[in-house]
């Protein structure tokens, strides 16, 4: 492997050695009980790792975005499914950085501890999707508190959170100059809401990640777990987007170094025609190309973590790095996949778990259209198209 995805090799070699005491079993039995990886999360946890971001002064290791995103390429590289814990290390920032010091001293360490976990972020809506401004969930507020109203889909590991960032529309939109205005964060304490005033339905769905769909019916809400101004809680989860998708992107690049690697060492033993598969040209050239994707797509995840860990702007980094890696990681599952033959269709190969679980990045926390919109946008000048 080259020296690029080597990066931090010290910090690879920890996780690594905590990562191979739960071997593919493990995570295939997670999988096939549709369960949740806790033995696994609480491993990460209590060593640290999913509070990499968090600054010292509240318990965190105050590293930066390129040692986090390690974390996360390690655990998917190493077999696991990041998707299980990455809202831990995320979803925190937008306490982090528009929080009142009142609640920053309330919940970081708690996070950084792991004693409280933020792993969810409740933004999309059912029948608004991807056109994040016209949400209809409101938050109306009456004295000390906000009466929420509304609905939210694919809210993720609410069952194995104790907080949640919750995106709520606090001014009418006719009544807001830009609709990226008059929506508001708030912080929401789940062992409160759950069952008074929201309830929450599992969504079964072709990865085993735990998602949900809710509901606000005069869900009550202190006025105080309002995060940062009222109005420009639109701006504050934008924020945090581009950590979000370089995280995501280095997910991907250990899905597809995962791939890849399988795919090389299947293609080296597995004996046809009396010669390794891997010596015909239909099969490694693919498994090359495959490679040369992933590695190219890995130089913008980095380059992306340095603009962002020097302060710089890094949207255009960031979400080029999430569809470089996504798009190279699906490939890397394909060619996998293909490259076993019948064998990749077997549950005890994992690929095609693998396959499932990566199959995703394509679609959230961001799809690749969106992704070209962006660039077309603001990177080229071209028309906002919607
Ligand atoms: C497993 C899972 C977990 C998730 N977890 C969370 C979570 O924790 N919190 C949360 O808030 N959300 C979560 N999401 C939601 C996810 O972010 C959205 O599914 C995603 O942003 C796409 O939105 P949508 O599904 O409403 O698709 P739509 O907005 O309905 O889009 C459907 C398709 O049309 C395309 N499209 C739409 N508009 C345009 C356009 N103008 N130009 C070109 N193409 C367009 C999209 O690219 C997409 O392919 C999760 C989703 C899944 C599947």
């Amino acid at each position: 492997m080259n020296a690029a995805a080597e990066k931090f090799p010290e910090l690879r070699e920890a996780l690594r050695d905590l990562c191979a005491h739960y071997p593919d079993e493990y995570f295939r039995r997670i999988d096939e009980a549709r369960g949740y990886p806790e033995a696994f999360v609480n491993a990460l946890t209590e060593a640290g790792w999913l509070a990499v971001m968090i600054p010292q002064e509240y318990g965190g290791a105050g590293l930066g975005l390129a040692e986090a995103s390690v974390v996360m390429e390690e655990v998917n590289r190493c077999g696991g499914n990041a998707g299980a814990c990455h809202g831990q290390m995320y979803n925190m920032s937008t306490l982090l950085r528009h929080g009142s010091a009142e609640q920053k001293a309330k919940y970081l360490p708690g996070i950084a501890s792991g004693k409280l976990r933020l792993q969810s972020m409740a933004v999309t809506e059912p029948t608004t999707g991807t056109d994040t401004t016209k949400l209809k969930t409101t938050a109306v507020k009456h004295g000390d508190r906000y009466v929420v109203n509304g609905q939210k889909v694919w809210i993720s590991r609410i069952q194995h959170s104790d907080l949640m960032i919750l995106l709520a529309r606090t001014t009418p939109v006719a009544e807001v100059k830009r609709k990226s205005e008059g929506m508001s964060t708030f912080i929401v304490d789940l062992k409160e809401t759950i069952g008074k005033g929201m309830s929450v339905r599992p969504i079964r769905n072709m990865v085993n990640h735990e998602t949900n769909e809710v509901f606000f019916d005069n869900l009550e809400i202190p006025a105080k777990n309002l995060i940062g101004e009222e109005g420009k809680g639109f701006k504050y989860i934008l924020d945090g987007l581009n950590a979000e998708r370089t995280l995501i992107a280095a997910e991907c690049i250990g899905d597809a170094y995962w791939f890849i690697d399988r795919a090389t060492k299947y293609a080296n033993d597995r004996i046809v025609f009396d010669r390794p598969i891997g010596k015909n040209q239909a099969v490694q050239f693919p498994i090359a190309e495959s490679h040369i994707e992933t590695e190219a797509a890995n130089l913008m995840r980095w380059q992306a973590c340095a603009l962002f860990d020097a302060h710089q702007p890094c949207g255009a980094e960031a979400n080029m790095a999430k569809y470089l890696a996504a798009k190279a990681s699906w490939e890397a599952a394909n060619v996998c996949l293909q490259t076993h033959g019948g064998f990749g269709f077997a549950a005890e190969y994992d690929i095609e778990r693998k396959f499932r679980e990566t199959r995703l990045y394509q679609v959230a926390p961001i799809s690749t259209n969106l992704i070209l919109s962006y660039v077309a946008e603001h990177v080229l000048g071209l028309p906002r198209s919607f």
